[in-house]
């Protein structure tokens, strides 16, 4: 592509995202992006400057071979683009979706610093759904067995990352599943209209066709503890990677009225339980037809909420975040798609109380005006309560978005593993390796909530300390 100079690439917009109409979208549960064409990848691509030393790259927490990838685009070799885009990341029709871009790769971006920056993310997405379509998913070389187990706990980004490399080394894999579907948070977390459950499902059948056991329904903790996967199962090695799945509340009155959800509950549900697939599936989840809903938080899952209750046909859904749009953590394509599609934000405003009725629904919320003092230990300016701004705002139910913890049942049952003071797993950061032998660990589990591609990260330095410790380790 060199007969096109950097000037004349500077020229270029960035592609616009094909997109479903906002009104249409905000009734239904189908993806919103629509997906680059062959046309908008390769001018996209050809957008990229090609800077000798990509910067880009180190703004991706694996490290994909961007500038590459992004020449095989340029040049119409999409599925030279996909295998170079592998070569890093098992997931990227997932992270093509979901990952934070403007945080990552695209904001080292050097077009960026004049321009829009390159649209990797959209990109990588483009070359991912492009392979799947033309050719299925291609399974990679499996190397000779190695005689060794390992089991995986949790089957999230964290657990499927892992568990690829280790079954492509050789090694046995059973990953346990708490939940009957498998994916974590990418099934029961993330909405369709984000991410279709059919993507996350052809890469889990990639595992199996590559001979992943998948055992799910099996809470590790309950069903085996980690000692007993270790001494009777005989797995040589454990990785674990059970996410934050333990929502956190406000400790507010009324926090119990008939109508208040965590979003866990209320997206598990919907996601699960197929709500979103309503009529055809009769919704166990709140009615929110012609109904006022109100979610607290400013984080991705909050978006997912809001977008999700309007969805549902929710009269009015609402954002109402304690600190200012700027500070809001959740990705900005979200934010304005839910904007487009008629969510209404509320900002620097905090929930003091939940009001019901006398048969214990939820029937409005008494909220606190706020303002921005100094930064706090998040680096965020901290809010601050407003004197006498209380008022009163009528809802029929509530979302509440604030962030998650990690669940204590491993904790409770593997005594000799240590611990974070709120109950992330200590690891070694080069090897995730744990306390105890044998024992790696990652993902939100010891980061955090945190995001799907760190979580695969972990996931896959996890693959390899595990690689060379099998490969010091007797087989039972
Ligand atoms: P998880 O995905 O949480 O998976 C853990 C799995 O372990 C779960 O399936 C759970 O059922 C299972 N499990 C738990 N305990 C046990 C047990 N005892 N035995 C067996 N199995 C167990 N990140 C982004 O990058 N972009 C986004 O847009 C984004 N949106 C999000 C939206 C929502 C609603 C949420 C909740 C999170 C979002 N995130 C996003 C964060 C991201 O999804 C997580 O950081 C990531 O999924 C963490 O991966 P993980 O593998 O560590 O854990």
């Amino acid at each position: 592509m060199s007969e096109i100079s950097k000037k004349d690439r500077m020229k270029i917009p960035r592609q616009a995202m094909p997109e479903q109409d906002a009104f249409l979208r905000a009734q239904n549960f189908k993806e919103v992006n629509l997906g680059f064409t062959e046309e908008l990848a390769k001018m996209e691509a050809l957008r990229c400057l090609q800077c000798p030393k990509p910067v880009c790259v180190s703004g991706c927490p694996v490290g994909v071979k961007i500038k590459d990838f992004i020449d095989l685009v340029a040049n119409g070799d999409f599925l030279g683009a996909a295998a170079k885009i592998k070569e890093d990341n098992v997931l990227p029709a997932v992270c093509g979706r979901v990952c934070p871009q403007e945080e990552q790769c695209e904001q080292k971006c050097i077009v960026g610093i004049k321009n829009e920056p390159v649209a990797i993310g959209r990109l990588e997405r483009f070359v991912a759904d492009y392979e799947r379509e033309k050719l299925g998913v291609r399974l990679p070389q499996i190397k000779p067995k190695t005689g060794k187990k390992v089991a995986i706990v949790g089957s999230g980004p964290a657990g499927l990352s892992c568990a690829a490399d280790l079954i492509q080394a050789g090694h046995d894999v059973t990953v346990f599943e708490a939940l009957h579907e498998l994916g974590g948070v990418l099934v029961y977390g993330i909405p369709e209209f984000r991410l279709p459950k059919e993507i996350v499902a052809i890469e889990v059948d990639a595992l199996k066709q590559l001979g992943v056991e998948f055992k799910t329904n099996s809470i590790i903790g309950f069903t085996d503890s980690i000692e007993e996967l270790m001494l009777d199962e005989k797995y040589d090695a454990v990785f674990i990677a059970v996410g934050a799945g333990l929502p956190y509340f406000m400790n507010i009155p009324g926090e119990n009225l008939n109508g208040v959800y965590s979003a866990n509950e209320f997206l598990t549900r919907v996601n699960l339980m197929k709500a979103y697939r309503f009529p055809e599936y009769d919704t166990p989840v709140f009615d929110c037809r012609g109904k006022n809903v109100v979610v607290f938080g400013g984080g991705n899952t909050a978006m997912d909420a809001v977008r999700t209750s309007k969805r549902l046909g929710a009269k009015r859904a609402c954002i109402i975040y304690r600190r200012s749009e700027v500070e809001m953590p959740a990705r900005l394509e979200e934010v304005h798609h839910a904007k487009q599609e008629g969510v209404e934000f509320i900002f620097l405003t905090n929930p003091l109380e939940f009001l019901g009725d006398e048969n214990g629904w939820l029937t409005a919320v008494k909220l606190q005006k706020m303002e921005l003092g100094e930064p706090d230990a998040s680096g965020r300016r901290r809010p601050i309560p407003i004197k006498d701004s209380e008022y009163e705002m009528p809802i029929d139910m509530t979302v509440v978005a604030i962030g998650n913890g990690s669940n204590p049942i491993i904790q409770k049952t593997t005594p000799d593993l240590q611990f974070t003071k709120w109950g992330n797993i200590i690891v070694d950061q080069e090897t995730m390796k744990t306390s105890k032998k044998g024992v790696f660990a990652g993902g939100d589990i010891v980061t955090g909530g945190a995001t799907v591609i760190l979580a695969m990260g972990a996931g896959r330095t996890a693959a390899k300390a595990i690689n060379d410790y099998l490969a010091n380790t007797e087989v039972w």
